[in-house]
């Protein structure tokens, strides 16, 4: 039976990536660690499994008795007004984050980290496959959280060279979905939020801009098979995304779609935004036979719209019976 720590488990992404875990019957015990910087405790409110346990820390100065034979680190500021913020403190959530993680692993134990399309910042080469080196300012806006998942990557990468350490790299494709935090300000949140609550939905820029965006289920899917359930040698970097390229300004459209009396309104550019990204998904296919982003912006806009509106609703209700 085996011990797992995820890192980043109250998070949008690492508290799904938390019940996918809590399925298998091999783990007798899972740790979430998590300083609540961007997590939140509401994302495992609804975990009731005796197997589960919080540890309120940050991932640099995570304690514990005893070591793990899985680590999961996905502690980390996702969105771009998130990262900037505290670019340092972003910095040292991925690097020492994971140095200090490492030292928690049992000998032969594997290690998972979710790196970031953001490797390839903004890219010359579509699609962008794992070989493609990318185009990153390493003294630019986005620096700390590009710079900070390659120089994890580069930390990973040698420490299997030099001491055989298990691990596993995977760099996703601009996730979305139910559990982004109301206030994350990435695109598709920001859309929904600004629709459901009659603001103007703001497009950073032209809107032509592109992205290739990747339903949260569909990602813990691919997460799910090249983190422990397909067996290969392969240990990553893993492109795992949505293939299909959508503008910014499309995304915006369907939103007023959805919510009928929405408008659009045409902000400033964001710094250095990326003009593109879309994953080469050819070794994905190859490792994961089967695997693919089956639902479609268009569906998954919809289900994330639907999610936030119950979240308003049931917000509203609290406040309501005080
Ligand atoms: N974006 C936008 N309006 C918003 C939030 C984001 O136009 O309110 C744009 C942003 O400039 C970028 C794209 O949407 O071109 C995706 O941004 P997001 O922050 O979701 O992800 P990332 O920039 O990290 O890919």
């Amino acid at each position: 039976m085996k011990s797992v720590l995820v890192a980043g488990g109250a998070g949008f992404v690492g508290s799904h990536l938390v019940d996918r875990l809590l399925r298998r019957a091999d783990i007798a015990r899972l740790v979430v660690v998590d300083n609540l910087w961007s997590g939140l405790v509401d994302n495992l409110s609804h975990i009731r499994d005796p197997r589960f346990h919080f540890e309120p820390s940050d991932v640099e100065a995570v304690q514990s008795p005893h070591l793990f034979d899985e680590i999961y680190h996905l502690a980390s500021p996702a969105s771009p007004p998130w990262y900037m913020q505290q670019p340092e403190r972003t910095i040292s959530a991925n690097l020492i984050g994971a140095m200090r993680l490492r030292e928690l692993l049992k000998d032969g134990g594997r290690f998972c980290y979710t790196s970031s399309s953001e490797v390839y910042g903004d890219p010359i080469v579509s699609p962008q496959p794992e070989s493609y080196r990318g185009q990153v300012d390493c003294t630019g806006p986005r620096s700390s959280y590009d710079e900070s998942k390659r120089c994890t990557e580069a930390f990973l990468f040698e420490s299997q060279r030099v001491r055989n350490l298990d691990v596993r790299v995977v760099r996703p494709f601009n996730i979305y979905g139910p559990r982004t935090r109301a206030d994350d300000g990435r695109a598709v949140s920001n859309f929904a939020m600004q629709a459901l609550t009659g603001r103007p939905i703001t497009i950073y820029g032209d809107g032509l801009q592109s992205r290739s965006w990747g339903y949260i289920d569909d990602i813990i899917e691919g997460f799910e098979r090249f983190f422990w359930r397909d067996t290969f040698d392969y240990r990553g970097p893993l492109n795992i995304g949505n293939d299909r390229e959508i503008s910014v300004i499309d995304v915006a459209r369907h939103v007023c779609k959805l919510v009928p009396g929405s408008r659009i309104i045409h902000v400033d550019p964001a710094p250095q935004d990326p003009t593109n990204r879309c994953p080469d998904l050819t070794l994905a296919r190859q490792l994961l036979p089967g695997w693919s982003c089956h639902i479609p912006y268009e569906q998954g806009v919809k289900m994330t719209i639907d999610w936030f509106a119950n979240q308003m609703r049931r917000e509203r209700r609290a406040v309501s019976n005080g």
